[in-house]
């Protein structure tokens, strides 16, 4: 039995506020926001990181990126940035791939990478 977090969360043996579920994919909030409506965007099944993940599951994820910035969108988000950090030397803390969305606002003092 995986014994990852996230593959935890997926299975739904820890909680967590989850914002979308599709097929293959599960979108919920992070537990250390960074902004309002911070969300993570995990594959059901475990791979490592992006480079791992099949890349016929690309297009189910991206409607479901699309889906979670919309609503965030809604909510009063005015923009929003997609980050994926891969492997330890990008970052990567969780090694269950994931994406990020970080809702953004004009002015909000959030700093990015790039
Ligand atoms: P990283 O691997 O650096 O891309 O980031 C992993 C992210 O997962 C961090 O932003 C954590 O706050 C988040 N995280 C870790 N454990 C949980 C959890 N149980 N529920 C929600 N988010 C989590
Ligand atoms: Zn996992």
């Amino acid at each position: 039995m995986e014994e990852c977090v996230f593959c935890k969360i997926a299975r739904k043996e820890i909680k967590a506020d989850i914002a979308e579920e599709s097929d293959n994919f599960i979108a919920f909030l992070d537990i250390h926001p960074k902004a309002e409506g911070h969300t993570l965007i995990i594959p059901k099944e475990h791979f490592v990181n992006l480079m791992d993940l099949p890349s016929d599951f690309a297009s189910e994820m991206h409607d479901v990126i699309k889906n979670i910035a919309e609503k965030r969108l809604k909510e009063g988000a005015e923009g929003f940035n997609l980050i994926s950090n891969n492997f330890a030397a990008a970052g990567q803390v969780v090694m269950h791939a994931h994406v990020h969305i970080l809702p953004r606002k004009k002015g909000d003092g959030l700093s990015m990478i790039v």
